[in-house]
């Protein structure tokens, strides 16, 4: 019975970490054949073995073995940057090399357009294996797909490169009165987990910060200018309350999550 726990843990601590960063699990099981190879005793040996191998991983070893799937890191400037670190840390960075030019051409045009706005990039998709989906984005598993921060602002109207919750989603900027209510019609519809995000946060925080409307909007012309861009989801009231006119940015659907805390992207 005990035993039986004993696999039970491992086996959840495999499937937690795979879901996570791909890697992390098999990472786990190679840092238990590594630490009982070496002789030397030491507290946190396999924690230890475990942090190096997964470094080793992440920033050595998969970055080469992705090329194989056509997945690259998403290529950093001064405005094309990680929401959060740990977007890279968990490997949630990768695109195909079509969507990392895309984004390079983007961050030049913003950069002309409005040099204050970083492009603050959350979940993309992992390294290795097409098709396997990257938790809780069912369709980001073709390297196609990428989400962004929402553009925020202080009180004297100045741009704030960060984000209100520790994840990056489920803080939403919800329709205003008269603004079209899609999160009460999906509601409404039975759509009960249309704001699933909302427990996603991993704890609010900034929020003396508000919604940038020309920063926002700013950003989202640059994103769908581009002919690459196939698709662009935000909530029908912000498409509204910025007057974006382009065709590409459309409403996900009420079988998907809303879209008022984060913009989903994806290229042809
Ligand atoms: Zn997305």
């Amino acid at each position: 019975m005990k035993q039986t726990g004993k696999i039970g843990i491992h086996a959840f601590v495999f499937i937690l970490l795979t879901i996570l960063t791909q890697i992390g699990g098999v990472v786990y099981l190679m840092s238990f054949v590594f630490s009982k190879r070496i002789k030397l005793t030491f507290p946190l040996k396999g924690l230890a073995a475990f942090v190096i191998i997964y470094c080793l991983g992440t920033f050595v070893t998969t970055p080469l073995v992705a090329k194989l799937f056509n997945r690259q890191r998403i290529e950093h400037r001064h405005n094309l940057k990680p929401a959060n670190y740990l977007t890279v840390l968990m490997n949630r960075n990768y695109v195909s090399s079509e969507l990392n030019s895309y984004l390079l051409d983007v961050s030049k045009k913003l950069a002309e357009s409005n040099d204050q706005v970083i492009m603050r990039y959350l979940d993309a998709g992992f390294p290795l294996l097409p098709g396997f989906p990257l938790l809780p984005h069912l369709s980001h598993n073709d390297g196609k797909k990428v989400d962004f921060s929402l553009v925020y602002e202080n009180a004297k109207g100045e741009i704030v490169n960060s984000s209100k919750s520790v994840s990056g989603y489920g803080v939403f900027e919800g329709p205003k009165k008269g603004e079209l209510n899609q999160h009460k019609a999906c509601q409404t519809a039975g759509f009960s987990y249309y704001d699933l995000p909302k427990y996603l946060t991993l704890g609010s925080i900034n929020g003396e910060l508000h919604f940038s409307e020309k920063g926002t909007k700013d950003l989202m012309d640059a994103l769908t200018q581009h002919p690459a861009v196939d698709k662009v989801f935000l909530e029908p009231h912000l498409k509204e309350r910025l007057r974006l006119k382009n065709k590409k940015i459309r409403f996900q659907g009420c079988h998907s999550v809303r879209h008022d805390d984060h913009i989903h992207l994806q290229v042809k």
